[in-house]
């Protein structure tokens, strides 16, 4: 090989790599980004602002007849799951971290069989899934065409738990829920919402009736993780315009990560305008006119400690 041909070959390996990396950022980015640095558990308790510790690691905390929050402030995520109860069945949203386990705390809230449907499947909200009486998940081709003999295996990049050291587990799906569908639960019924944004199959529950939508990772008072394998600005932008068509304004917005707050510990609670505020920074940001901190993933505000993390511009469209 000449020093010519040489030079040549080294410029489009550069050429390649450069390529492979700018394209791959959000695979490369969660496997550097998700380790953590903390204990995945603290040994402090915290002061909570709202509701009460049922053991010594998770809170319950009721939000009204029937609903009733379950937190778990001493993760490192300060995550929140949500248990609604009716007539005939309950239905718990989000299945806990997995460090603790939520399934006793669940059983002391109700004598009803439980389903049980993760916000999406991401490695801290999958935790006791094929635990309760059924398991459900948001009706995707996808999804299904996965399921073999009815069981569903998560992949890395959909699971994303390497960050806390945990293999992809592999649980039986009793019911599929096409987006739109009613589910009764007995006196109360809710409506299941596709989200996508935060990932492709994220899903919402709709309670109508108490004005409350479970939204998961959608929206939460912290860092919108967009910058994620799976993760589009594009449905980001179309599912916040279709929750602010279909919601009466005075919904309250129960969300899976509790905010860092000095104060301490209650579930997170957000509004409409925590939509309208998401809807005009992800404009912003179509446009070109929203400035930004950081540099992978960079950070844009949004409304009081809510912001927007994505990738590249490339990444994640
Ligand atoms: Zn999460």
């Amino acid at each position: 090989m000449t020093r010519r041909q040489g030079m040549f070959l080294g410029l489009i390996s550069t050429i390649f790599t450069l390529g492979a990396l700018a394209v791959g950022a959000p695979y490369l980015g969660v496997e550097f980004l998700l380790r953590r640095n903390s204990p995945i558990v603290s040994s402090a308790k915290p002061v909570l602002i709202r509701g009460r510790w049922a053991d010594d690691y998770f809170v319950v905390e009721n939000i009204d007849e029937g609903t009733f929050a379950i937190g778990e402030p001493r993760y490192y995520q300060g995550n929140y799951s949500y248990l609604l109860v009716g007539r005939a069945r309950a239905l718990l949203f989000d299945a806990g971290t997995g460090s603790r386990d939520i399934v006793p705390v669940v059983r002391s809230l109700t004598a009803l069989p439980v389903t049980v449907i993760p916000s999406h499947l991401h490695f801290d909200h999958v935790g006791a899934l094929g635990r309760f009486e059924r398991t459900a998940l948001l009706d995707l081709p996808e999804l299904r065409a996965r399921a073999d003999g009815g069981r569903l295996t998560l992949q890395r990049y959909e699971f994303l738990g390497f960050g806390d050291d945990l293999p992809p587990p592999r649980f039986a799906v009793d019911e599929w829920w096409a987006d739109g569908a009613r589910i009764d639960l007995g006196g109360r019924s809710v409506q299941v919402l596709a989200t996508p944004g935060h990932t492709l199959s994220s899903v919402s529950l709709l309670d109508r009736e108490h004005r409350l939508l479970l939204a998961g990772d959608f929206l939460y008072p912290g860092p919108l993780y967009a910058f994620v394998p799976g993760a589009s600005r594009a449905r980001y932008l179309a599912t916040t315009r279709q929750l602010l068509r279909l919601l009466d304004p005075a919904t309250r917005i129960l969300t899976a990560h509790m905010a860092e707050d000095p104060a301490g510990a209650r579930a997170p609670l957000m509004e409409c305008e925590d939509l309208r505020a998401l809807e005009h920074t992800l404009l912003a940001i179509d446009t070109g006119r929203a400035t930004s901190t950081g540099w992978f993933p960079r950070i844009y505000p949004v409304r009081g400690a809510m912001t927007f993390a994505i990738g590249f511009a490339w990444n994640g469209r």
